[in-house]
């Protein structure tokens, strides 16, 4: 049995979801934040990116907690971290 991964539902393709770590920018605030290492499934054919709701909730804490920092620009941080690797 090797149809263990999910199928994509965005293409007709045949594609299968495959975990991988993708970088997710939040520019919808004054600070941007761009979040690298996200678990994310990746379509293996049409590279469709799928993030989980509970995914999706940390990055919008991690984007909320940046708001309030003195830096202005862009924030970069480790999703497993949850530093700042680096502030511009
Ligand atoms: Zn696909």
């Amino acid at each position: 049995m090797n149809e263990q991964r999910p199928q994509c539902a965005v293409c007709n393709l045949g594609g299968h979801l495959v975990d991988e770590r993708i970088t997710e920018t939040d520019a919808s605030r004054a600070v941007i934040v761009v979040v690298r290492h996200v678990p994310a499934q990746v379509c293996d054919r049409c590279g469709t990116t799928t993030i989980t709701d509970e995914v999706a909730e940390e990055l919008a804490r991690i984007a909320d907690a940046q708001q309030g920092s003195a830096v202005s620009g862009t924030v970069v941080v480790d999703f497993d971290q949850r530093h700042v690797a680096a502030a511009g």
